[in-house]
């Protein structure tokens, strides 16, 4: 029986792990390796690590977590998780099962891009989702945001701060009077016909044959978790605008006594600075729910066990 299962082993489960093997505390981290940002080659934005390789950063919290003695890694896949507070059982697709008093979800997410034909091998290369993550090195270059709804305004009208932006609406939106208002006070130039490709490095082969050439592409993904291991729990889950996700207290633990989340999975918009903080707050937190509800649950069985045995 570990105290703590930690399902996730990148930015957020690795922060939240530092903290209770800080505090002395016995836990297994199960990881399935498919961090978000593994597509790109640099991660920005997170202090002292800035342009780094995502991995890199990753690798870098793991080897100093394992320095800890009571920490197990797990290389595998949960497939399932049941039970309740201070007997959760976790199964992976290739080592069995595990038992903990807390289970921590640090999932992530995996993101479904639109289907264009060529988008998917240049994502974190060359298309994004996240200007303040990928912007600036585009150099302040031509900017091509694929619309996907018109939540697509959000980064059309963001956008313009990196680089001179057109809005491809691709068939998917058609921007009202005020939309189009807007667009025209941040100077995005709209752009209505539908791409047939993608090539180069961020070209956009239209229909219609023209080529409208970028420094680089972004795209609203539909992320989504990716194992169902919040519904087996019966966690629930916020439905956001965007994408539904893990709800939490401030705590970062779940409707679930005893379940935390935490990074991506818990959240509508994440990022690695996030993530860590996030971690940060709910190791924090389950170990103190180690504690103090050991102590509530004695002092609850305190006054039965004396009953009974007097
Ligand atoms: C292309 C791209 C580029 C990005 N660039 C940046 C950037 O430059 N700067 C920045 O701050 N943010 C960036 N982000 C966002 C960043 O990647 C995420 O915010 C961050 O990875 C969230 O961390 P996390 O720990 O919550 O989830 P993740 O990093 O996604 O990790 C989740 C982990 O949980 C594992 N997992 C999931 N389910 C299971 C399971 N059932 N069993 C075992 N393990 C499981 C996964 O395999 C994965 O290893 C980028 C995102 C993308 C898509």
């Amino acid at each position: 029986m570990f105290d703590a299962i930690i399902i996730g082993g990148s930015y957020a489960g690795l922060s939240a792990a530092l903290q209770l093997a800080r505090a002395r505390q016995r836990i297994l981290v199960i990881d399935a390796g498919q961090r978000r940002n593994r597509f790109a080659t640099t991660a920005h934005g997170f202090l002292t690590q800035d342009g780094r390789a995502p991995g890199e950063i990753a690798q870098d919290a793991r080897d100093q977590l394992m320095r800890y003695p009571d920490v197990e890694w797990l290389d595998d896949r949960v497939e399932q998780a049941q039970g309740r507070q201070d007997d959760f059982t976790v199964t992976t697709a290739r080592s069995g099962a595990f038992s903990a008093r807390r289970l921590l979800l640090a999932l992530g997410v995996a993101d479904d891009l639109p289907d264009v034909a060529g988008l998917q091998e240049r994502w974190g290369q060359s298309v994004f989702h996240c200007p303040y993550c990928h912007g600036y090195e585009l150099d302040q270059g031509r900017i091509g945001v694929i619309a996907t709804s018109h939540h697509s305004m959000h980064q059309a009208l963001l956008l313009p701060d990196w680089g001179p932006t057109t809005l491809v609406l691709n068939g998917s939106f058609e921007p009202d009077e005020e939309q189009r208002a807007q667009l025209a006070e941040r100077g995005t130039e709209i752009e209505t016909g539908k791409i047939k490709r993608v090539e180069g490095r961020a070209d956009l082969l239209m229909e219609d044959g023209r080529v409208l050439s970028f420094a680089g592409l972004f795209v609203l993904p539909q992320p989504r978790i990716v194992v169902p291991l919040a519904n087996q729990l019966g966690c629930d889950l916020k439905d956001d605008e965007l994408y539904p996700f893990i709800k939490t207290a401030f705590t970062q633990e779940t409707s679930v006594p005893g379940v935390f989340a935490c990074g991506d999975a818990a959240r509508a918009a994440g990022s690695v600075a996030v993530a860590v903080g996030d971690g940060n707050v709910a190791g924090a937190a389950l170990h103190q729910s180690l504690v103090f509800r050991a102590r509530e649950t004695g002092r609850q069985a305190e006054p039965q066990a004396k009953a009974a045995a007097g």
